[in-house]
């Protein structure tokens, strides 16, 4: 396994592997790895001959207020994992590498990113588009691999490919969740034990609603006030919980196959997010 931290030299392995013809498989992530990010690793190795993997807590997709200086980073064990997987090289950039200048030119989405997380973390997309079209111009993937759990973030991205014509394909993992159904997250090294002990109450929450919907009910109204009534507890705060169209983000009254209900959580310090896609 490679290790590149300048864009030179991972864009000289890339020239030899297309000369080469190998399919090159591309996962994302901002580092502090977990069996989550793993996981499209793994996809990764199924689909594409090399697998390469960034490691970079870009500092664009976060607002002022939020935690990019407490970050979870730890490259060394994150290269560990990555080598115990097969990866073939990982890219793991400085800040200055990719933001060298005044980064006048970005890229923004207009219909997709102003619900949901978009709403309540202002310029958060246009951070990660930014990136992730520079990581892709960088690595000039054939695949890459994005989490559900940022089902949000899979949508725009997907639009993104699709509006800026990149010949790429883009393959969605599910969501990794703990035993006790907490989505698997880097943040949530940040919880309190007790913060801890309540956090899979979010997806027990959204559950709820998948039981409600399998026995019939379609109306957001109840489902919404029966996902809140579960959520509702000291020290949380229910920044959103949405039901709305996958294909345009936007709110749904009914729900049906396709609706994504999506949640924004803030635990004591820590926001955690999950989502559920109906069937
Ligand atoms: P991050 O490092 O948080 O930017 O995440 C990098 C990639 O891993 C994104 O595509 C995430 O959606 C994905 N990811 C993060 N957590 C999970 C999880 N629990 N299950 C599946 N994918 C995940």
């Amino acid at each position: 396994m490679k290790t590149f931290t300048t864009i030179a030299e991972v864009r000289l392995f890339i020239r030899n592997a297309k000369f080469a013809r190998k399919r090159i498989g591309f996962v994302p992530t901002m580092g502090a790895l977990h069996e989550g990010h793993l996981s499209l690793v793994r996809a990764s190795k199924n689909n594409a001959d090399i697998t390469i993997v960034s490691i970079f807590v870009n500092p664009t997709q976060f607002g002022p207020e939020e935690d990019y200086e407490t970050y979870q980073r730890n490259l060394e064990r994150d290269a560990e994992l990555c080598l115990e997987e097969g990866v073939d090289v990982i890219f793991a950039p400085s800040v200055i590498e990719m933001y060298p200048g005044d980064n006048s030119v970005v890229i923004n989405e207009t219909l997709l990113s102003r619900n949901l997380c978009g709403r309540s973390r202002k310029g958060h997309f246009s951070g990660v588009l930014t990136v992730v079209a520079k990581l892709f111009n960088i690595i000039q993937p054939n695949i890459v691999f994005f989490g559900q759990k940022d089902a949000q973030q899979v949508r725009i991205i997907q639009q993104m490919i699709c509006d800026l014509n990149y010949n790429i394909e883009m393959n969605v993992v599910p969501t990794v969740r703990d035993s006790d159904g907490l989505a698997l997250s880097s943040r949530n090294a940040n919880l309190t034990v007790g913060e801890r002990k309540w956090a899979p109450t979010i997806y027990k929450a959204l559950q709820k609603a998948v039981e409600l919907y399998r026995a019939g009910e379609r109306n957001v109204l109840v489902l919404r006030e029966s996902v809140e009534s579960i959520l509702i507890s000291d020290n949380v705060d229910i920044e959103y919980i949405e039901f709305v169209a996958w294909n345009t983000l936007e709110p749904v009254v009914e729900v049906d196959t396709g609706t994504l209900l999506a949640a924004a959580i803030k635990v004591g310090d820590t926001r955690l997010i999950d989502n559920i896609l109906f069937a």
